[in-house]
């Protein structure tokens, strides 16, 4: 690690994680001087942000740094494969002609090497610590105050420009947004080894009575479940959850996985992660701008939080770059307000897909119909999973599949002749299928005075 100057920075980044490494990293190139501060640069396991979509693999690529899927590992993904009672199918996103797929990887090993690009640029600072709060100055953010990892110091920097990248919890998120997260479920996982996966370079999504589960390889002899859990409150580990996994969940899983899913619940090595709403509903603080899930978060079922996150780096990295001088304010703050207010055409097909599709996909109807559409193959197909791998973000497009689904479902409903039940019952599937979409439509502009 470098020598902290005593002398304002150009940029700090807070926290080096999905967000923050390749913000510091993309402006690196600048010659400003950069300080980024993380309080753990060792190796993370977690079971966030392990599939990345094609999409998002662009991004990466459009910001330099596609070489960090290598040597870790990573596995090609080329598609989905739906389950749903007994039946199943595959969807291939499509990329034809184009050396693009999506991955498969461990968060962890790719976040380390998002990182190690930070290393090249001599006017990088790394610095371990905890950020503990900004120092302010008539209303204006300028610097940090944070407990060095070494020393248990308390330590002040002093930048222009402070670029929050705290991940989901993030404490300093409250001071540059309205906005407030909800959870609305857990993510229970288990890493399945050495397990044959059906479809091999495929996301493998079960459809059940209650909320959906999720299977993909993260290497090349590691396979991730995370079985989704509805609710604020987490679900408890222990002899009940272990029950539950092979009473319930065990004759659900395609059959060249049972093994290694028996293997792992008998191990019992559970992992959990609360899965958050939040929209991007940040103000205008004079000195800092939020990034990353410290800005805005989905659901995690369509794995699109990486895809949303290099989309607003590069967006927030191209307007940074044109800054001549940090110390102008008026110009960083045009430069922050123009990212806050057009990043929606990158992000919000991602956001309102993730929140749609797992409420789809918790309502037994909607599920089926969802299921049904997908089946018949086509554009029914391409359409839907080329916004999910976040290659197409036309929301008129999202909006025309997401009602064909809705009256495809209700118009099955009908069949094989209609009956006042029926017509009730198909009326009730639109109507909902309004009511889950309209409200997410609504959150993803914003404009700031
Ligand atoms: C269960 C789950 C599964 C997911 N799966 C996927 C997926 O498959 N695909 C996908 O694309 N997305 C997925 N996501 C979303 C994705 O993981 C996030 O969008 C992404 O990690 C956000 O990046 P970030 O940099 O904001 O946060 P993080 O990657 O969490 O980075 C934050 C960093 O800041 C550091 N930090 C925090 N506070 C401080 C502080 N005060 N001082 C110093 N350092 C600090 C942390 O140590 C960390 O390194 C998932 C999310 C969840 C909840």
């Amino acid at each position: 690690m470098k020598e902290v100057k005593n002398e304002t920075y150009d940029i700090c980044v807070i926290g080096a994680g999905i967000a923050g490494a390749p913000i510091a990293s993309y402006l690196g190139k600048s010659g400003k001087n950069i300080a980024i501060i993380e309080f753990d640069w060792g190796l993370q396991e977690r079971i966030l942000g392990e599939l990345l979509q094609p999409g998002g693999y662009m991004r990466l690529c459009d910001l330099g740094l596609g070489d960090c899927i290598e040597n870790i590992d990573a596995v090609p993904m080329v598609g989905y494969a739906l389950y749903r009672q007994g039946e199943e199918f595959t969807i291939k996103y499509p990329v034809e002609g184009k050396q693009i797929t999506g991955f498969g990887l461990r968060n962890g090993h790719f976040m380390q090497n998002l990182r190690a690009t930070l290393d090249q640029y001599e006017n990088i600072t790394k610095i371990s610590g905890r950020v503990m709060d900004f120092i302010e100055e008539d209303g204006k953010v300028i610097g940090v105050k944070y407990i060095e990892n070494d020393t248990n110091e308390e330590k002040i920097l002093k930048a222009h420009l402070t670029v929050a990248c705290e991940g989901p919890h993030a404490r300093l998120r409250g001071k540059l947004s309205k906005a407030n997260k909800k959870v609305n479920g857990h993510f229970v996982g288990l890493k399945l080894k050495n397990c044959p996966l059906p479809y091999p370079g495929h996301g493998h999504l079960v459809i059940t009575d209650t909320t959906p589960f999720i299977i993909y390889p993260i290497s090349s002899n590691e396979v991730r479940l995370l079985i989704d859990f509805p609710g604020e409150k987490p679900p408890r580990f222990g002899e009940k959850m272990k029950e539950l996994m092979m009473e319930y969940y065990y004759p659900l899983f395609p059959e060249s996985t049972k093994e290694s899913f028996k293997n792992a619940v008998e191990e019992g090595a559970f992992d959990m992660f609360p899965n958050h709403r939040l929209v991007g509903e940040p103000f205008m603080k004079t000195g800092a701008v939020l990034l990353g899930d410290s800005l805005n978060m989905r659901h995690p079922i369509t794995g699109g939080g990486m895809s949303a996150v290099f989309s607003d780096v590069k967006k927030l990295g191209d307007q940074l770059l044109q800054i001549e001088d940090y110390a102008n304010t008026s110009d960083v703050n045009e430069k922050i307000k123009v990212f806050y207010e057009t990043r929606h055409d990158g992000t919000a097909t991602i956001n309102i897909l993730a929140d749609a599709l797992y409420q789809v996909l918790s309502d037994g109807n909607l599920a089926e119909a969802c299921y049904n559409y997908l089946k018949k193959g086509g554009e029914k197909a391409e359409g839907p999973i080329s916004i999910l791998g976040a290659l197409n973000k036309d929301e008129a497009y999202l909006k025309k599949h997401f009602y064909a689904v809705a009256k495809q479902g209700a118009k099955e409903k009908l069949l094989p002749f209609p009956t006042p039940k029926k017509i009730k019952e198909g009326t009730k599937m639109v109507k909902k299928a309004n009511s889950i979409l309209l409200p997410l439509l609504k959150t993803e502009r914003i404009h700031l005075n």
